[in-house]
């Protein structure tokens, strides 16, 4: 009946998430309100993870991108789920040393780590840095050498090939701000860069080729090159890396439109090119990571919200008009990104009505959805946006001194705070 299993009705025709009702979630905790279900987030790492024991002896390890959602609960279920950590910056990492996570499983991305994000991760014993280019490699070896001590690395490696939503491209694609590029030459150089460096220890390379992808084969095509490149690397330097760092990228539904296929087909195929290439250039077969994001977080979160307005203008169109918006969910105004919106009080009634759901900033643009169809929205009903759990609280902002919501998990029946709601005070903490 929708995109995400966790939803259903009730009784009273309200919409469900986790066997709790939407309508008495929104009175209890108030609204806008961040909703995720536990249970999804759990059978999503699981699936994951036993693709890895089901098709390549469990020689690899899941990440968690935790820019999707980055907070201490996200954490300490990736923790308990097996799975690593991606992180992008000093707060990312700060918020996985607050939730106690085994620090050695943290990857640290990002294209400018600061000389102080770098010491931080260094301090806080975070297991390899992904260096994006060379100022970074020299930064780093720097800074370890300061303390003592020799960093993990692994290049971000720009493999050619860019995918996103239903196709790719291979293309030189050496127009991205992230990482090495293969065919200039400019990836070798580096690795033989590092090989000089006495406080670096380079032990993986790494690729990501895009975001939302529903495809398998780009994910193919960029794991034979990375080997290709592992292939060169051995023959020409005399050099075995023996882990490889596939990114994420799986694509989620926001809609029917949507068609993703299941996580497990992703390590069946990608396992089976990785062992043909190992054979072929008689490499080790790697150890594997993956960083997933959106798809762990994503369908498991819906967005709460109260209806304060209706504004019906005759062959234009109506408005609805909600007390969040871009504060808490930008990626319309942003990419224009599809959602499904339901009518969570009336989930029960059939979508007739079409309309724009307007957030309540002061931007004509602050919109979460267009000219969608909905079951008849009266002022007071609460309306819940689906497939919210990623890149929504993460990029929220405080535009308009608009507090951030709070977030609860619910899992069977059951629900918890897991971020409060901001309050003014939090607001005018910082000013003087
Ligand atoms: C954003 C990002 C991810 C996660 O991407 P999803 O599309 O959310 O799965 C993983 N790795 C890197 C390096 C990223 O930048």
């Amino acid at each position: 009946m929708f995109v995400n299993d966790c939803l259903n009705v009730n009784e009273k025709g309200h919409l469900t998430i986790g066997g709790c009702d939407t309508v008495e979630l929104a009175e209890k905790y108030g609204t806008p309100l961040y909703v995720l279900d536990e249970n999804t987030i759990r059978d999503t790492c699981r699936s994951y993870v036993n693709s890895f024991k089901k098709y390549y002896n469990g020689n690899g390890m899941p990440l968690y991108a935790s820019k999707t959602l980055s907070c201490k609960e996200m954490c300490r279920i990736a923790n308990e789920e097996n799975l690593g950590l991606d992180v992008v910056s000093g707060g990312e990492i700060y918020t996985a040393v607050q939730a106690d996570f085994p620090m050695e499983k943290v990857h640290f991305h990002g294209n400018n780590k600061t000389a102080e994000e770098i010491r931080f991760a260094l301090d806080s014993k975070v297991g390899k840095f992904v260096v994006d280019n060379l100022y970074e490699l020299e930064l780093l070896n720097e800074i370890a050498k300061e303390k003592g001590v020799v960093a993990n690395i692994s290049f971000r490696i720009k493999p050619g090939v860019d995918a996103h939503t239903h196709n790719f491209i291979r293309t030189g694609q050496i127009d991205s701000k992230f990482g090495f590029a293969l065919e200039t030459g400019e990836a070798f150089e580096a690795v033989k860069k590092a090989l000089t460096y006495d406080n670096v220890a380079l032990k993986e390379l790494h690729c990501h080729i895009g975001s939302q992808i529903f495809d398998i084969e780009p994910f193919v095509t960029a794991a034979e090159i990375m080997l290709d490149f592992m292939g060169k690397i051995k023959d020409e330097l005399n050099v075995v890396i023996t882990e490889l760092n596939l990114g994420g990228g799986f694509g989620i539904m926001y809609t029917e439109d949507d068609e993703p296929v299941p996580y497990e087909n992703y390590m069946e195929k990608v396992s089976e090119a990785v062992k043909a290439k190992a054979q072929e250039h008689n490499l080790p077969v790697p150890y594997i990571y993956i960083e997933p994001g959106r798809s762990i977080v994503g369908e498991a979160g819906i967005t709460l919200y109260t209806v304060g307005g209706k504004k019906i203008i005759p062959d234009v169109r109506t408005y609805v008009s909600v007390d969040g918006g871009m504060t808490d969910n930008i990626r319309y105004a942003l990419y224009q990104s599809a959602y499904t919106v339901v009518n969570a009080s009336k989930a029960d009634k059939e979508a007739t009505e079409i309309v724009t759901v307007a957030g309540k900033c002061c931007e004509s643009g602050d919109l979460v959805q267009e000219h969608t169809k909905i079951a008849e929205v009266e002022v007071g009903d609460t309306l819940a946006v689906l497939s919210t759990g990623a890149y929504n609280y993460s990029m929220a902002s405080n535009y308009n001194r608009i507090p951030r919501p709070a977030m609860v998990m619910v899992n069977n029946g059951e629900s918890r705070v897991i971020i409060k709601r901001e309050s003014y005070e939090d607001l005018v903490r910082n000013d003087l």
